[in-house]
């Protein structure tokens, strides 16, 4: 008999994840803050849990996959809450992006509940996860790990063991950082260029024509092309994640003079009220920003 997983998340990813293991086979149960968003869901056949402690009664795996640490702070023991569902044969897998100091706090707190704990991070956006494409970027014990292969493997086409619990966000830190300041170098490029008056088309001909083309550049100069910012990846969701990255660079020693710069541009951009739109908007923030003294 398939595994009943509880999926608690039902946004941009959220919504593509469950649906993949609803299609798989599994037997799943959702739960949404916003209920409504959960329907599509229920309509394909997933039962709806009516909180958060009735999804953890119901499921054998549970994973959460909302904002971050705020969001899963509500869910695990708020009111209803998980947490009080969680037995010593349960399995908790936070796949929401937190910094790996969260993690490891909510280890020790899980702890005494006796659930397993692990952490799966991904990279990748909307489509890979609607593909089943992630990348999955696992912390914990290896072997708890190796045994959710079935259902990893609906959810992304590897996984890389990063080591114990809060590792898996350190990756995960690591690589939204290259995401952060490879998007802010795009769309600092191309506002540069076009304000010197070249043509736009002209300098993503010769971006992509050399060594720096890349998938990503080329999905994020169509949204800057066409001036519309449809969210992938939400520009507030950068915003928090360069603030992570911060965060744990204190903890760690490691420079990140380029995360500083680039978190202010993204934060004037959810000031701008491009929060909710892609995080390529960023563009926009420069835009805004263009003057000459
Ligand atoms: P999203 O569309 O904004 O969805 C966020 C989810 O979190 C929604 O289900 C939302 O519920 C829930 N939530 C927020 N605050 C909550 C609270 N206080 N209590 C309960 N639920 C709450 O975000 P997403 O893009 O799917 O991202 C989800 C996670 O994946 C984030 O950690 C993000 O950084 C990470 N991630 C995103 C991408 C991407 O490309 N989008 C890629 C990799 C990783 P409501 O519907 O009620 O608001």
């Amino acid at each position: 008999m398939q595994t009943t997983i509880g999926f608690l998340g039902l946004g941009i990813m959220g919504t593509a994840m469950a649906k993949n293991l609803l299609n798989a086979g599994f037997p799943l149960v959702v739960y949404n803050r916003t209920t409504d968003k959960a329907q599509p869901l229920v309509a394909a056949g997933a039962d709806l849990a009516s909180s958060p402690l009735n999804l953890a009664q119901a499921a054998e795996v549970i994973i959460a996959m909302v904002t971050g640490p705020d969001a899963l702070e509500e869910l695990l023991w708020g009111e209803q809450g998980l947490a009080s569902g969680f037995t010593a044969d349960k399995i908790f897998i936070n796949m929401s992006t937190v910094p790996p100091s969260y993690t490891r706090y909510l280890a020790r707190e899980l702890e005494p509940l006796g659930v397993t704990f692990l952490e799966a991070p991904v990279s990748g956006t909307k489509k890979p996860a609607e593909d089943g494409a992630l990348v999955i970027l696992a912390g914990g014990e290896p072997d708890k790990i190796a045994a959710l292969a079935p259902i990893f493997g609906v959810l992304g086409k590897k996984v890389v063991y990063c080591g114990p619990l809060g590792q898996g966000a350190a990756m995960k830190m690591t690589i939204n950082l290259l995401l952060g300041v490879m998007m802010a170098g795009l769309a600092e490029s191309i506002n540069f260029g076009v304000k010197n008056g070249l043509d736009q088309e002209a300098i993503l001909d010769v971006i992509f024509s050399g060594a720096m083309n890349c998938p990503m550049f080329q999905v994020k100069a169509e949204m800057i092309r066409a001036g519309a910012f449809p969210p992938n990846f939400p520009l507030k969701h950068m915003t928090k994640d360069l603030k992570f990255v911060i965060d744990t660079a204190y903890d760690s020693g490691a420079p990140t003079p380029a995360a500083h710069a680039i978190l202010q541009l993204f934060r004037y951009g959810v000031g701008y009220q491009l929060g909710d739109d892609d995080f390529a908007a960023v563009v926009q923030v420069l835009q805004h920003m263009n003057s000459r003294v």
